[in-house]
This record gives structure tokens, sequence and C-alpha cells, in this order.
């Protein structure tokens, strides 16, 4: 049976800390005292990106419904039902690659869920159709501003569910002087934007893994909740999932709620642990940086079976953690935290 090294400090500590339960909790994060364990530091820097370059097939526009004449009665009868969930009628797929080239969507949407995050909704051309996106995968985005010579292309990962038909979400964090983050963050409802993909990442299936840790930094967690979404909407999925994420303050928490939702769905397969450089008074949970210490404690041990550790996030946690990519289609070496806790280069994946 595969143990988790949570469950080891947790059992010393079991009456303080709450493990894999087998009920869900009353109330309240649980993992105070484990957190008592770590040191402190900061997370730092930015995670890597790509760079401007010569855009792809430029404004392959993605065109809704046929036009014409309404349909005779006879004709109604034949009209399938509308496609999506429950409708038996396979949805449409906006994203098919290849040679699709760009596709333009209309932003429905902006709000605000932190000091420098937005979430933005990009209306799928037809309503009817669905990201389709594969687990793990993320989309190119292009922007060529007035100024501009070239375009700028940067990848994001969805947070909405690769099933839901008609919009797409995202969730956005700013950078100072960055041409895509502030070109984000600056559109209005009604604007369009680029996108391409799929960018393939981490292929998952149902059970590839026992046990797969995320180790997450600041938006570095947008990939890592696809692939919890993926794991826990299917019945046939088991694996189990521990969260390790790292942010600067408390509000910098993005998709905390959903991964709370999770915790209290899935108390047996599911843990997440909060890292903050500039915590609340009273903040019960980790300080400073995510510490070799806390790693081992809370990861899946190198030999406990069929594991697999995430990291993805700005560059001082790929760093520290598990060395830096080599390229975006390059994992490059395994080095850092993870490699001195025993972990083997083919145990992780850096997003
Ligand atoms: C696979 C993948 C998925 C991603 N998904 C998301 C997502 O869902 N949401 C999201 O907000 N971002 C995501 N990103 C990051 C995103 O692609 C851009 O890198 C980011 O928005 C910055 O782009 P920019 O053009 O605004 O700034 P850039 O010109 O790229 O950078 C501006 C400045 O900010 C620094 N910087 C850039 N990125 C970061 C960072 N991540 N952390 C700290 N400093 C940084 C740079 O060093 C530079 O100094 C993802 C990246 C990858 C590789």
């Amino acid at each position: 049976m595969l143990t988790s090294r949570v469950f080891r400090p947790a059992q010393q500590l079991s009456s303080h800390i709450r493990r894999y339960a087998t009920e869900p909790p009353k109330s309240g994060s649980n993992n105070t005292l484990l957190y008592g364990l770590v040191g402190a530091g900061a997370l730092g820097g930015g995670y890597y990106y790509l760079n401007s370059g010569t855009a792809g097939q430029h404004g392959t526009q993605h065109e809704s419904g046929a036009h014409g004449q309404p349909a005779s009665k006879n004709e109604e009868k034949n009209i399938p039902a509308k496609a999506g969930p429950g409708t038996g009628v396979a949805a449409s797929k906006c994203f098919t690659g290849g040679d699709q080239g760009f596709i333009s969507l209309l932003l429905e949407s902006s709000e605000s869920v932190s000091h420098n995050t937005k979430k933005l909704r990009f209306k799928l051309n037809e309503e009817d159709s669905v990201s389709g996106l594969p687990v793990a995968s993320a989309l190119l985005t292009k922007y060529k501003g007035p100024e501009m010579e070239k375009p700028v292309i940067r990848p994001y990962t969805p947070v909405s569910d690769e099933d839901e038909p008609g919009y797409l979400d995202f969730v956005v964090k700013v950078y100072p002087n960055g041409p895509m983050s502030e070109h984000l963050h600056a559109m209005k409802p009604g604007q369009r934007l680029d996108f391409k993909g799929p960018i393939p990442k981490y292929p998952w299936t149902a059970n590839k893994h026992e046990h797969v840790a995320f180790i997450a930094g600041g938006t570095g967690i947008t990939p890592m909740y696809q692939v919890a979404r993926a794991i826990f909407k299917n019945p046939e999925d088991k694996t189990k999932v521990t969260l390790v994420f790292g942010n600067v303050k408390e509000e910098d928490i993005l998709l905390k709620k959903e991964f709370e939702e999770l915790e209290q769905k899935f108390p047996q397969r599911f843990r997440a642990f909060y890292v903050l450089d500039n915590p609340p008074e009273g903040w019960q949970q980790g300080k400073g940086f995510i510490t070799k210490d806390l790693l081992k404690t809370t990861l899946p041990g190198p030999k406990d079976g069929n594991i697999k550790l995430f990291v993805c996030g700005p560059p001082g946690l790929y760093k520290a953690i598990s060395g830096p990519k080599k390229s975006p289609g390059e994992q490059g070496e395994l080095s850092g935290v993870l490699a001195e806790l025993g972990y083997t280069q083919d145990q992780v994946y850096k997003f």
C-alpha cells in the first residue's frame, strides 16, 4: 500500500493533525502543527515564459453556426439535441491543434480576484462547443500592440473545465511592463484575443500514478488545478493528491476555495499545504520558503511506489526545488531539494 510521508509525522502528532481522514473535517484547516515544523524564507523570482516571436498562422477565426432559411417541420425533427454533457451528443472541440492556427475569441467578462490578478472569461465561438483541451495542456495567446514590431506570444492554462460548453476562464497575474499580462488586464468585454492550441504538457490518464504531488508558486497553480480537476471529476480515478502551494500573501492564494472544496469532498485523497512569504497575523500554516523539511514531511517519498511530482512557479521556485527547465520543451536535469531528497528525474515533471 502506498504510504504518504505525510502520514508519518502526522501519526506522531495524531491528536492535532488530520491526515487523509475517513470523514470530512468539521471546519477550518488541519495543518497547523505540521507547519510549526517548517522553516522560514521567501519565494522569489518569476517563472519562465515564452519569448516574443513570430506568430504562427494568423487569424483563423472559428465562425459560429450555419445561417439561412428557417427549417421546415420535417427538417426540425431531424435537428439533433443540443450538444454537451447529458445530451448524448458529443460537443465539438474548439481547439484542434495541427494547422488550425490562431482563433479569435471575444472577452465576455473580466473581474479582479486579487490586487494583481484577474479572472477573464472568453466566449467560445459556438455556444455548444467545448475547449476540448487534453489534460494537461495550455493555450498560446497572441497580441500585437500598436507600438510593437512583433506580436507577443504567451501560454496560459484555462481554469474552466475542458468539457464546459461555451466559454474559457483564465486567472492572470499582471507583471509590471509585462506586455501580455498588462494587455489582458486592460482588455474590456467585447474585445478579442487570438488563441492557439492545445500545447500539450503532461498527458494525464486515470490512475496513471498512485499518488501525485503538486509543488506550485503563484499562477503556477493553474496547470496543477487542471490535473486535479481531471482526477477528481473522474470516479474511476483513485489517485491521491498532495498540494504544496507557496504565495507571497494570503490574498494571492488563487483557487483556494476550489481546493478547499476538494479537501472537504475527498479527505482521504486530497491534502493542501499553504506557505506564505508574508503571512498575516495568526497565520497557522507554512511561513517563508517551501523548504526541504516541509517537502520531506508532506510529499510521498521516492520509494513510495508509483508517484509523480509536478513543479510549476517562478524561476526561483524551480531553481530551489527541481532545477530549471532547459527550454520550454526540455525538462532539464533534476537538481535542488527534490534531487537532495532522493527523487529521480522520471519522478518529477516541470510544467
Ligand atoms: C505552461 C504555462 C502556463 C501558464 N499559465 C499561466 C496562467 O494560467 N496564468 C498566468 O497568470 N500566467 C501563466 N503563465 C505565465 C504567462 O505565460 C506569462 O509568462 C506571464 O503572464 C508574463 O507575461 P508578460 O508578457 O506579461 O510579461 P513578461 O514580459 O513575460 O515578463 C515581465 C516581467 O515579469 C517577470 N515575469 C514573467 N513571468 C513571471 C512569473 N510567472 N513570475 C514572476 N515574474 C515573472 C519577467 O521576468 C519580466 O521581468 C504560464 C506560463 C507557462 C509556461
